[in-house]
């Protein structure tokens, strides 16, 4: 590949801060765990901050202190990472899919309500590509219906709507620190909460369920290794220091490529919702309606045999096969997120980029276009 769909921001004081760590007697639960969460509390603006070690692993254990399981029902959407979903599966309940909008591709709040029954016992909405369109809606309809919300805000760190950051719409929000996020652990992620009960659980139910006593060998309930080794943490209290600057010098790519495709009218092009601060995650374009959705995969395919790096962020999670035969979901289900899907095409994006380089990329793919559509 000559250009990469994702690259981590790394500097020398990320690899001296995790070096600091090899250094020390403390490799986990040690300082930088308490530093990574305080740091996460302070940014976000909320009371507490859970580190565990995926943003899945946040998820699963945000709805397992809340209680749910078994025979309980979760809404979400259909349109994101798989973990979204299958965090509600692994506590035994059942996600709940219900159809995005086609604009933002979130879920659509005016079709939630529709979807509660009285197994609903949560609602887990996803800032998909770090869009927080219409999270203060979902969140009224939540309230309305006395309904916890968990978001999942691992695509999201530093968006905002109307001035309320991700991250601080949910009951319990998670946040993931995979290498392709906007911040990095290596692998990691972090439960953000104002509700100390619920955060005292995840910290007992990271660590194998173990009270807040000194007792090691003292389990007071099943838990399980979600932990977040100081090294990890380390490199996440570097890369959290320079969010401000992480955050605009990938706003500038994603200005460049709103710029370059500014006039192609065979593109969906991404924009920042009215009141909303996107803290960019991907930038996925989408073949716009006129065009026929069978170019894209040809797209996807020539885009790579010219050396640039693309994916199809994300296929319909109700169409991933174990999960369509689990709850008899098909095609047609839900048509908004299936023509989204079928037209989307993830563009190199990463701080590293430079203009050049995305002329380059945006050069290529009108070629391509041109050639597809004569
Ligand atoms: C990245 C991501 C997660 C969590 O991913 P991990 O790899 O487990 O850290 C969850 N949901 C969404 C929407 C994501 O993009």
């Amino acid at each position: 590949m000559r250009i990469f769909l994702s690259r981590p921001d790394i500097t020398d004081k990320e690899i001296a801060s995790v070096v600091e760590v090899l250094r020390s007697p403390n490799l986990s639960l040690g300082p930088r765990l308490t530093e990574f969460e305080q740091a996460l509390t302070r940014y976000l603006g909320r009371r507490r901050a859970v580190a565990v070690n995926s943003g899945t692993s946040g998820l699963f254990l945000s709805l397992l202190a809340l209680g749910i399981g078994q025979g309980d029902e979760v809404i979400t959407t259909p349109f994101s990472f798989v973990a979204s979903a299958t965090s509600i599966m692994m506590t035994g309940a059942k996600p709940v899919f219900v159809d995005i909008d086609p604009v933002s591709l979130n879920l659509r709040p005016d079709r939630i309500e529709a979807a509660i029954t009285p197994r609903t016992r949560a609602i887990l909405p996803v800032e998909v590509f770090g869009n927080p369109a219409g999270f203060d809606e979902i969140c009224r309809i939540a309230e309305r219906h006395h309904l916890p919300v968990v978001e999942d805000s691992c695509e999201a760190l530093g968006s905002a709507l109307n001035g309320k950051k991700a991250g601080t719409f949910g009951k319990l929000s998670a946040f993931g620190f995979y290498p392709n996020k906007q911040i990095t652990t290596g692998e990691g992620g972090a439960i953000l909460t104002d509700d100390e009960a619920l955060a005292d659980l995840c910290v007992s139910l990271r660590n194998q369920g173990r009270s807040s006593g000194d007792q090691w060998l003292l389990h007071e309930r099943l838990g399980y290794n979600f932990r977040l080794s100081d090294i990890n943490c380390a490199l996440g209290l570097a890369q959290l220091a320079r969010i401000d600057e992480i955050k605009a010098r990938r706003s500038r790519v994603a200005r460049w490529y709103q710029e370059m495709l500014a006039d192609e009218v065979r593109l969906i092009v991404p924009t920042t919702p009215p009141g909303g601060d996107i803290s960019w995650f991907v930038f996925v374009v989408r073949l716009a309606d006129s065009v026929g959705c069978e170019h894209r995969d040809r797209l996807l395919e020539e885009m790579r045999r010219q050396k640039i790096q693309v994916s199809n962020y994300f296929p319909p999670i109700h169409l991933q096969p174990f999960i369509a035969e689990r709850y008899g979901h098909g095609p047609g289900d839900f048509p908004a997120c299936e023509n989204a899907a079928r037209r989307t095409v993830a563009l190199p994006f990463h701080a590293h980029l430079t203009e050049d380089d995305v002329a380059f990329v945006c050069g290529v793919l009108r070629g391509i276009l041109d050639t597809a559509l004569r």
